[in-house]
């Protein structure tokens, strides 16, 4: 087994793990509504994690974002991600939305907290279905391109532990953009030298480096 397959197969059983864990804890939250605090708690980590390591908390971290790459991955079209999703105007819109209905159901609910939980699950809900539909028809990570959590790491993680690329040393055999989960394409980055790879919807994940038959890659 070679050293992508090794990462790849870690990679793998973490987030089936995350995945596992986030379809219990929602279905269980249906219940117990006190447990839909976990999503805050998700975002403050997500964010919090950026200005460390940029979108790290997205690679397996992320409950949600670990769903859909281990449980839609073998049933999703894999067409790509639509341009769309991946502009920053639209991006800010979503993340606009998504807090005005957050501010406006906190302040109808409060100070029930129970009811306040019953909405974070209401809305995870709504939106892993969305996403799972996205999923379906474009690519796993559809809905990570335009995640709320994924905007904000994105703006607050600009410039962290950035990929580097070899522009010597790449042979444009393009492995790399085969095996990233988000859609990006590290060799579209070579001009000369060492270039840094600036897309700061990077996951960190390492697919790429471990790939790479020219060790062209590197953090
Ligand atoms: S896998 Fe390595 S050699 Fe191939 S295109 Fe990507 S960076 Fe270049
Ligand atoms: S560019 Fe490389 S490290 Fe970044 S998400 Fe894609 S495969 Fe992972």
């Amino acid at each position: 087994m070679d050293e992508y397959q090794i990462k790849r197969g870690k990679r793998r059983l973490k987030q089936i793990f995350s995945g596992l864990a986030f379809i219990i804890l929602l279905s269980v939250g249906w219940h117990y509504p006190l447990l839909g605090f976990f999503i805050p708690l998700c975002m403050l980590f997500g964010i919090g994690m950026a200005f460390w390591r940029g979108r790290k908390w997205c690679d397996w971290f992320c409950p949600r974002g670990s769903f859909y790459d281990a449980f839609t991955t073998p049933l999703s079209s894999k067409a790509g991600i639509p341009t769309l999703f991946k502009n920053m105007y639209f991006r800010v819109s979503v993340l606009t939305a998504l807090l005005a209905v957050m501010a406006f159901n906190l302040g109808l609910r409060w100070p029930d907290m129970n009811k306040i939980g019953l909405f974070f699950i209401i809305m995870l809900t709504a939106t892993i279905v969305l996403g799972v539909i996205l999923a379906l028809i474009f690519h796993p990570r559809s809905w990570c391109s335009f995640c709320p959590i994924g905007t904000l790491a994105n703006l607050s993680g600009k410039g962290r532990h950035t990929l580097k690329i070899d522009s010597e040393s790449c042979v444009e055999c393009k492995l790399c953009a085969k095996a990233c989960p988000i859609g990006i394409k590290p060799y579209l980055y070579k001009k000369t030298g060492i270039q840094p790879m600036t897309d700061k919807d990077c996951l960190k994940c390492g697919l790429c480096v471990a790939v790479c038959p020219k060790k062209a890659l590197a953090f």
